[in-house]
């Protein structure tokens, strides 16, 4: 069967990330933090096989704010050089959590649940048959602002994540959000003997030290023919080629806090190691904000610039060419249970 596959995806870039020095200095700011709270502590190991296929033919691939990352020759995956202690990581979510939440300026939360979350719910649910009863899990779903839309399309939201605010404030939305990570919530969904039909993460897959663990954890409970939902950074990108020539100018990914960085075959071998038929792709990105970063953190004046105002005015259309060469920075899978 081949996959079905969307490319492009209206945005708002003035909207969602701001195009001001401040906002570009901001997201490169907490790089910068992070890189050095996981360069400094001592509770790592070197990682010395693939973490995806088990593969020991890895090599150094990029060094990003002094962070080191290895890419396997087998399944093309990247991944930090380090594995972290779980205690350590635990710790640094919950005191940091807040500090590297940069969805949180006033306009990005009335942009965001309508212009992003929506639309990718829509674009999971639509073609599937409508059944009574459906349940959603989203991994690491911080505030809840994709379960809220889950919510609104008329199924029960659950939701799992290590911030305590983040699920103060999911809790608000209607969402059943626990401050537990995924053993924990398997082990609880087992205990009430909850069975999920959709299970998603945006950006979580790519925080974990073992990804093959996380799914055949989740795996207890997902139904047959369930969809599993991923949507991750795609390090074959023009993003991510902006990331590892101007290291010091980067943000967003590549950073300490990031374990994994997945190329779509590295997250293909994962899905069918895991039992998961790839049924949908979605192809988008903003990875033209990302050149208009580099430009602006090189020369703190250059936003005032003609140049700037003509690409912030096309900015979709430079994207376009990107999302359709399909070299954009969002890996968006749609996965079914075999
Ligand atoms: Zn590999």
């Amino acid at each position: 069967m081949t996959i079905k596959t969307l490319i492009g995806k209206k945005v708002d870039i003035t909207q969602l990330k701001g195009v001001r020095y401040e906002d570009f200095r901001g997201h490169n700011k907490i790089n910068e933090i992070v890189a050095k709270e996981f360069l400094k502590t001592k509770k790592k190991r070197i990682i010395k096989k693939c973490i995806i296929c088990g593969s020991s033919r890895i090599k150094l691939k990029t060094v990003v704010m002094k962070v080191p990352f290895m890419q396997c020759t087998k399944c093309t995956h990247v991944f930090n050089k380090y594995d972290y202690d779980y205690n350590f990581l635990e710790s640094f979510w919950k005191r940091k959590g807040n500090v590297i939440n940069v969805h949180s300026h006033g306009n990005q939360q009335k942009y965001r649940p309508k212009h992003l979350s929506k639309p990718k719910v829509d674009y999971v649910l639509n073609g599937i048959k409508r059944k009574k009863n459906l349940k959603w899990v989203d991994m690491a779903c911080g505030n809840g602002e994709f379960l809220s839309q889950v919510k609104k399309s008329g199924i029960k939201p659950y939701g799992f994540d290590l911030n305590e605010d983040d699920i103060k404030r999911a809790k608000k939305k209607g969402i059943n959000a626990f401050r537990k990570d995924m053993t924990q919530f398997v082990n609880y969904a087992l205990d009430k003997n909850i069975k999920f039909d959709f299970a998603s993460g945006t950006g979580y897959l790519d925080m974990v030290n073992d990804p093959n663990y996380e799914l055949r954890t989740l795996n207890k409970i997902m139904k047959k023919g369930s969809l599993l939902i991923i949507d991750l950074p795609d390090f074959n990108s023009i993003c991510h080629d902006m990331i590892r020539y101007f290291p010091q100018q980067s943000s967003r990914h590549l950073n300490g806090t990031q374990r994994s960085s997945y190329t779509y075959k590295s997250l293909s071998y994962l899905f069918k190691k895991n039992g998961y038929k790839i049924i949908k792709r979605w192809i988008y990105g903003i990875d033209f904000y990302m050149i208009m970063n580099v430009l602006n953190l090189l020369n703190k004046e250059f936003y005032k610039s003609n140049a700037m105002k003509i690409m912030t005015k096309n900015y979709e259309k430079f994207q376009a060419i990107i999302d359709q060469e399909k070299a954009a920075d969002t890996l968006f899978l749609v996965a079914k249970k075999i």
